[in-house]
């Protein structure tokens, strides 16, 4: 229907200035732009043969792997942890977090759900923001009480790489293996994120705009709601360099990177706004100033000139 970005660009900022509550599920594309090697996909670090231990990276990740060898499991989110903690969140993370403030200072709401483990929404400023696989900011022991929030980067970077000498970290306080608070392969997803998502969600009537950024089709639950929401012909944009299963369903597909993309989203939204805002003020100009009223001829005149 579209042929080119700029007409598809042009339709989505128009689809924007309607909208009054817009979810985005994002996935490893949109971290990919702060320069964070994700582990599938274009450039991803694990696409060929197995890790030095001879498991895909899928198995070394997994529930059963930190279950029978911790060590395991840690050696990758180790390096998971580092990697996120040296890198920053990109525009595009910026961008929507403006675009929270931007609704919510007219009533609406932006939601985001993410298979990211990077924090990077919460620390670019946006508030709604559902974990579907948890974050790595959050440690906690598997045996009793104890648990340690890293509330910066450096702060997470310094205790990742600390963490990292001693192969298999344990807990201060009963020295049981402890963990991120990510969900490993195979695990369950967080339940009261998904019921409190569901009922936000409202099969798709939630929300009149579904943006669907750097996602691919290997988590359902993460792409059945852009699904859902075509389905319920709400208008739905896939951002992504290339094509998913997800672009036969959405009604718009830009073939774009994620900060590429909203970057100039922004932008024309933006001028638009701008375009707006001077026609007011042209418009503002013209009208009566106070005092004066309009006579049975449609012109204005002051009662004070009579
Ligand atoms: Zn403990």
């Amino acid at each position: 229907m579209f042929c080119s970005n700029e007409e598809k660009l042009n339709v989505i900022v128009n689809l924007l200035r309607k909208s009054k509550r817009i979810l985005f599920i994002t996935g490893a594309g949109i971290s990919a732009d702060s320069g964070l090697p994700t582990y599938r996909g274009v450039g991803g670090l694990y696409n060929r043969g197995r890790t030095e231990e001879g498991y895909t990276i899928e198995e070394c990740l997994s529930g059963s792997m930190f279950q029978r060898q911790p060590e395991i499991t840690w050696k990758y989110m180790f390096q998971l942890g580092i990697a996120v903690a040296e890198h920053q969140p990109n525009d595009a993370h910026r961008i929507i977090a403006e675009w929270e403030k931007r609704l919510n200072s007219i009533g609406g709401k932006v939601v985001v759900v993410t298979q990211n483990i990077d924090n990077y929404h919460r620390a670019a400023g946006s508030r709604n923001v559902y974990e579907f696989h948890g974050s790595l900011r959050t440690l906690y022991c598997t045996a009793c009480s104890w648990s340690e929030e890293l509330e910066t980067d450096k702060t997470a970077l310094t205790r990742f790489k600390e963490l990292q000498k001693t192969l298999l970290p344990c807990c201060p306080e009963c020295h049981a293996v402890i963990r991120p608070r990510v969900v490993l392969f195979e695990e369950s997803l967080p339940f009261h994120e998904i019921e409190q998502f569901q009922y936000e969600f409202n099969n798709g009537k939630g929300f009149d705009l579904v943006f669907s950024i750097g996602t691919s089709a290997m988590f359902p639950y993460i792409t059945n709601p852009v699904r859902m929401a075509a389905l319920q012909k709400i208008p739905t944009i896939e951002i992504n360099p290339v094509e998913s299963d997800l672009s036969y369903y959405v009604e718009i597909h830009l073939p774009m990177r994620a900060a590429e993309a909203l970057l100039e989203i922004e932008k024309q939204w933006n001028k638009k706004l701008s375009a707006e805002i001077s026609q007011i003020n042209a418009d503002i100009k013209i009208a009566p100033n106070r005092g004066h009223s309009q006579n049975s001829d449609g012109f204005y005149f002051n009662p004070s000139d009579q």
